[in-house]
């Protein structure tokens, strides 16, 4: 068996996470990238490209079930949007530590020279970044001291695998701040060109997305992945718990009619070009009032949307 030291990496196919691995890969590390995926984020195109370029194994793991448990009750709260950043990257680590250790005890872990890493930086977000954020997340994943962030190292304390010596510290880096410029001077010099543009990626980090996801949650405290899904699509309306979704062009018109379910309602404009109308309701909100007041809308809004309708 190889005496090879080896590292899973939280691997997004950004420019942190690639120059992440390109520190470990210099030091010989054995690297494998994980890429998480949910409803609301998913780079996993991306990461499986940079994955085959840096030559590295990659896994790919949903969590939208588990993102939307976190997104209505964050434990630690929201960033500057509905992004529960801390949260999730709890969550995340927990995951990864599953799949590197499966099943062994932290005790053992020593000796099987395993550890994680991140291409995280100090400071780089305020939220989920500064110096505590960090130091929470290790903790309550319950990762301390194997989880290595090679960008920012030498500002934080000496993890497992810097005091064994799997790697040497002294060649990690002190980045820091929201600067890219140090990241982007290290891609010049590992030779990594066209790499993707930093952050965006997830939705929850978007404000008009943030808002449709708050008043959803709001209106209907036990939405599902279904009803999520609906957010990506069209022009919102309420009218008291009944949602109403109107689509914006034919994609869309196509989209709605692909994310109707069991109960909802579709309306078409037969003799017009128009938009197409979902009508969703929950269980306990089958009033009939309620329901002939969301047609009377839903008519309404077919009318005022028929003429604007783009191809
Ligand atoms: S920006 Fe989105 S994917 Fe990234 S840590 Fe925050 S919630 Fe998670």
């Amino acid at each position: 068996m190889s005496n090879k030291s080896k590292a899973l990496v939280l691997f997004s196919g950004g420019l942190d996470s690639i120059l992440a691995v390109k520190l470990l890969k210099e030091q010989k590390i054995d690297v494998t990238g994980i890429c998480f995926t949910s409803y609301f984020f998913d780079s996993s195109d991306i990461a499986n490209k940079w994955a085959n370029k840096l030559n590295i194994r990659l896994k790919i793991c949903d969590i939208s079930e588990e993102m939307l448990k976190i997104i209505k009750n964050p434990v630690y709260g929201y960033g500057k949007n509905m992004n529960p950043c801390i949260d999730c990257k709890i969550l995340m680590m927990k995951k990864a530590k599953k799949f590197l250790w499966k099943g062994t005890k932290k005790s053992e872990w020593i000796y099987q020279k395993k550890f994680l890493a991140t291409g995280e930086v100090l400071g780089e977000r305020p939220f989920s970044q500064n110096r505590n954020a960090l130091e929470l997340i290790e903790k309550k994943s319950g990762v301390e001291s194997y989880l290595l962030r090679p960008l920012s190292a030498k500002l934080l304390k000496e993890t497992i695998p810097e005091k064994e010596k799997w790697i040497d510290r002294e060649k990690l880096k002190d980045f820091q701040g929201r600067s890219r410029k140090r990241q982007i001077a290290l891609a010049v010099k590992f030779n990594i060109k066209n790499y993707p543009t930093p952050a965006g990626g997830c939705l929850l980090t978007d404000p008009s997305f943030s808002v449709r996801v708050r008043e959803l949650i709001k209106k209907w405290p036990n939405c599902n992945i279904d009803d999520i899904a609906l957010l990506k699509v069209g022009r919102h309306f309420w009218e008291g718990g009944i949602k109403i979704i109107v689509g914006r062009n034919e994609d869309e018109n196509i989209m709605i009619e692909k994310l109707k379910r069991k109960g909802d309602i579709i309306l078409k404009p037969r003799t017009f070009k128009g938009p197409t109308i979902l009508i969703r309701r929950k269980e306990k909100e089958l009033d009939s009032e309620e329901l002939l007041k969301s047609l009377k809308m839903a008519k309404n809004l077919m009318i005022r949307y028929s003429s604007q309708l783009s191809s």
